[in-house]
């Protein structure tokens, strides 16, 4: 029986690449990522693209090189699982399972992944679709719990609104809504959340000081080579600003970031 990571007095970075690229790109992200001490690391190896051209993961070379980078550095592994066919095999590979914002609705899926983690209670991180209101998210976050697994993190990632500035509009009122509707822990997705790499520091401090347990944010090596989301990408070196900036947040509430 595993449970879903979270302590109170604990922020959260889930941090990694959009996608899996390549064994080189994963070492030289998870060695930063470990650098600062923190725990999860994630990376797409399915990747729902909204153009059938885009780049659409390496699949299970992906998983496999995820898990060389969990031996590696002892990191808890968090990608999305798109369809049940790979159900089976996401769960020989990986620690946090991911809905994505696309199948948020696709309800088959989740009571499908809440069935097949019942018994280990490995937590599904269930982001909310981009046309969703928080109590339709809350209840396709019961699709999972009433299927058996009550592990589910939640992961905020922006709505679509009229504006345009911002690739999506990040909901933060989500995440004071969500703490007093629901014990589930909540993350805040600020890449997909601005779309903009430069947004992404001011946007991860504003979710852990609105009380979010923890940020989910792409990084690369080099974000402008990047075959998914490079625009939204930290390198290195702003991911370690933020770390930093985060940090000073986390401090205020007496927490550890990990
Ligand atoms: C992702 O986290 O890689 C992703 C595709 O996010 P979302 O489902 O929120 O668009
Ligand atoms: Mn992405």
């Amino acid at each position: 029986m595993r449970n879903n990571f979270f302590q109170k007095n604990q922020v959260v970075i889930v941090s990694g690449p959009c996608a899996v690229e390549s064994y080189e790109q994963l070492l030289e992200t998870g060695k930063a990522i470990k650098d600062l001490g923190l725990t999860f690391f994630r990376g797409g190896a399915f990747k729902p693209r909204t153009s059938p051209y885009s780049f659409q993961g390496l699949e299970e070379e992906g998983l496999k090189l995820l898990s060389k980078i969990k031996e590696k550095f002892g990191f808890k592994i968090v990608t999305e699982l798109t369809e049940t066919d790979y159900l089976d095999l996401m769960l020989k590979y990986v620690d946090v399972i991911q809905i994505g914002a696309r199948n948020m609705d696709n309800y088959s899926l989740l009571k499908k992944v809440g069935q097949a983690t019942a018994e280990d209670q490995r937590p599904v991180l269930l982001k909310r679709s981009f046309a969703a209101t928080v109590e339709e998210w809350l209840l396709a976050s019961e699709y999972i719990t009433s299927a058996g697994n009550q592990n589910v993190i939640l992961c905020e990632r922006g709505i679509r609104t009229f504006e345009k500035a911002t690739r999506f509009t990040l909901d933060l009122n989500a995440v004071p809504v969500v703490k007093k509707l629901s014990r589930l822990p909540i993350l805040v997705d600020t890449s997909h959340g601005t779309g903009h790499a430069e947004f992404v520091i001011p946007l991860s401090r504003a979710a852990v000081a609105a009380g979010a347990d923890g940020i989910m944010v792409e990084v690369h090596p080099n974000p402008r080579q990047a075959l998914c989301d490079g625009a939204q990408s930290l390198d290195l070196k702003e991911f370690k600003n933020l770390f930093e900036e985060v940090k000073k947040i986390a401090e205020v509430f007496d927490k550890k970031v990990v």
